[in-house]
């Protein structure tokens, strides 16, 4: 059979592993196990939906061998094995292989091997303690077996192979002894019985070695002798099945790496039995951090589905809704039908209770994590904030009330984040909106003109700094019986009466000056006006009802809607206690031909300021210039 090599990406991987500096190599065996594992868990399946796949549940199991003369370990199962073109696809080719993301994370895995995880390469790992492995393989499928080996970088082979069980066999030939690595190790017997109870004790199937016991000696009580006896090594009782308080937070940390491909701990465990006409557990995870994929179309969201402790289906996607699709884990029923299949889960009674009921736990750990972890849910937030707020402006909002007190802003009270609940909490008496900024970063938003009059007026100002964040107020209008208000649109008003009238008095003496100015910038404006919003800054540039400055941006760079030209109607305000403003005033008098230039720079400015493109950015300069020439 001819050696085939493995796929640009996996090969790359592959070096990763061979050379691997990771210190924690032992996770190897966790790996392994765990695929041994849900191998078996499909043989099950297989064996109690196809009555001619018929399996005794004792030969369900995985076996240990160590050789310490050949320096082999053999992990071998009885589960569904896998049939050639398996092999090739699993064990050839790095399942995301394609993706750029990828590769461009693994150009920085090198000093970062925390990456690895992710991909879902949990076999490859065996690479960092074996300079040889060899998979022999019958699948329960199929009458023919196969073995696959690899010596690592150079490519593996195929071949077919006599194998009599159904499962599969995997060999290590472990590398040799260095004085830093002490590979040896993982062929006694104390230091696999250890790793198996550390990462795998929960694993449902024994996971069984021949172990060396020392009996009294029938012929002579004085002395010992040595037998061999096959030993289970694991407890054997799933994790979520344990009672709560028994288990610590390492066991948990390493159930989930071990079952959810990442090598960082879970930010948060949910785990709980639910008892009544609708009986499960549930043990469910939140990541510490937005998996790589998370928001492109590859990510599979879903929980792992058991019924009495039997695998059905994994990324069961119907059990999640999709604002919390960042929660992995899985969930044991005692009341599901094992033929359930995924076409039919969605329409399924018994699975939709399950959901809803899965959902409202979810809503109440992360409401609770708000009020009891503030840090950690800040921190939560940042990971898969996003993931909620597009929760709320989906379906028309139909889920926003579920949602909208659990988003965050950074706002201008403190720079810090806020809760809508807490930002009316401590509103101010006089203040009957939820004022917003929008910008992309918090020091622009500041630096906006209006910023400094709303800051004396007191008010406190939530920077939307996603562009998604206008979506989400858009869509819930308002919280709490209280509107949102962009400080950047036409309708804010922020003066006394008394302000008003005087304001109103500034306007009329002014009115020619101001037609002037909208004249001269033609369609450009809607109308030239006199600002109640600014404090130190001459002019701003303001929308009026509809599109906003944002949308108007956001629009701008959607390859969706680039080139449709869509626009807010724009007002430019004047600020009437700026001396920007008698001057003006005293060149409509004195110069009216020259109005037209102040009015052009002066929308230029106020545009920039926002953020916003000016049309002819060579003009505007030569304007400048010439302005400052006199
Ligand atoms: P993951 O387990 O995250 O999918 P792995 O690289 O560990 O990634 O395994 C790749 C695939 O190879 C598995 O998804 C499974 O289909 C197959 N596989 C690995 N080990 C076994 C095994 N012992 N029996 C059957 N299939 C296996």
């Amino acid at each position: 059979m001819a050696k085939k090599q493995f796929k640009a990406e996996s090969k790359r991987l592959l070096e990763l592993m061979i050379n691997s500096i990771y210190t924690n190599k032992e996770i190897f065996l966790r790996e392994l196990i765990s695929n041994a594992s849900d191998a078996l868990d499909k043989r099950h399946y297989l064996s109690l939906t196809d009555p001619s796949r018929k399996v005794s549940s004792k030969d369900l199991k995985i076996t240990l061998e160590a050789d310490k003369e050949n320096r082999t370990l053999v992990i071998q199962d009885t589960g569904i094995g896998m049939t050639a073109e398996e092999l090739e696809k699993n064990l050839g080719t790095i399942a995301k292989s394609g993706s750029a993301e990828f590769r461009a994370q693994l150009e920085k895995a090198e000093k970062n091997i925390d990456i690895i995880g992710q991909f879902g390469v949990g076999f490859y790992s065996a690479f960092m303690v074996a300079k040889r492995i060899l998979v022999e393989t019958r699948s329960a499928q199929s009458d023919q077996a196969y073995s696959w080996s690899s010596s690592g970088e150079d490519g593996y082979i195929i071949s077919p192979i006599e194998k009599e069980q159904i499962g599969t066999r995997i060999t290590l030939t472990l590398k040799e002894d260095t004085d830093d690595e002490k590979y040896s190790e993982y062929l006694e017997e104390y230091k696999i019985r250890d790793l198996v109870r550390k990462y795998s004790d929960y694993v449902r199937y024994p996971i069984m070695m021949e172990v060396t016991r020392s009996i009294p000696d029938p012929t002579d009580d004085k002395k010992t002798i040595d037998t061999k006896e096959m030993e289970t090594l694991n407890s054997m009782i799933p994790l979520w099945k344990k009672q709560k308080s028994k288990i610590k937070d390492e066991e948990y940390n390493e159930f989930y790496k071990s079952k959810f491909n990442d090598w960082e701990d879970p930010q948060k465990v949910i785990h709980y039995n639910v008892e009544g006409t609708l009986s499960y557990t549930a043990l469910m995870f939140i990541p510490s951090r937005t998996p790589y994929n998370f928001y492109y179309q590859d990510f599979e969201p879903g929980l792992r589905l058991y019924s009495r402790g039997v695998f059905i289906l994994d990324k069961a996607k119907d059990l999640l809704p999709d604002y919390f699709r960042f929660v992995t884990g899985l969930v044991d029923s005692e009341d599901l039908n094992l033929n359930i299949s995924r076409e039919i889960l969605q329409q399924d009674r018994q699975v939709r209770a399950l959901a809803r009921s899965i959902e409202k736990k979810i809503q109440n750990a992360l409401e609770d994590m708000l009020k009891n972890d503030r840090e950690g849910y800040e921190k939560f937030f940042e990971n898969f904030g996003l993931n909620l707020k597009f929760g709320i402006y989906k379906d028309y909002g139909i889920n926003k009330d579920k949602l909208q007190d659990l988003i965050l802003f950074r706002s201008s009270a403190e720079n810090k984040y806020v809760t809508l609940k807490e930002y009316i909490e401590r509103m101010k008496e006089d203040q009957d909106k939820i004022y917003y900024a929008c910008g992309t970063s918090v020091e622009e938003i500041e630096q906006l003109p209006v910023m400094s009059r709303i800051k004396d007026k007191g008010y406190e100002v939530l920077y939307f700094l996603d562009e998604r964040d206008e979506f989400v107020s858009g869509i819930m209008r308002d919280y709490d019986g209280k509107e949102f208000q962009s400080v950047s649109s036409a309708g804010l008003d922020l003066d006394s009466e008394e302000e008003k009238k005087e304001k109103e008095e500034k306007a009329q003496e002014s009115k020619g000056m101001l037609e002037a100015m909208k004249d001269a910038l033609g369609s450009r404006v809607k109308e030239v006006r006199v600002s109640s919003r600014l404090k130190d800054d001459p002019v701003c540039v303001v929308a009026d009802e509809g599109i906003s400055l944002e949308m108007e941006k956001y629009m701008a760079n959607d390859p969706m809607n680039k080139g449709t030209g869509v626009r807010a109607v724009k007002i430019l305000e004047i600020n009437p206690s700026h001396p920007i403003f008698a001057k003006l005033q005293e060149i409509y008098q004195n110069d009216p031909e020259k109005l037209a230039d102040y009015a052009d720079v002066l929308l230029n400015q106020a545009l920039l300021i926002q953020g916003l493109p000016i049309e002819n950015p060579v003009e505007y300069a030569r304007k400048i210039t010439d302005l400052m020439i006199g």
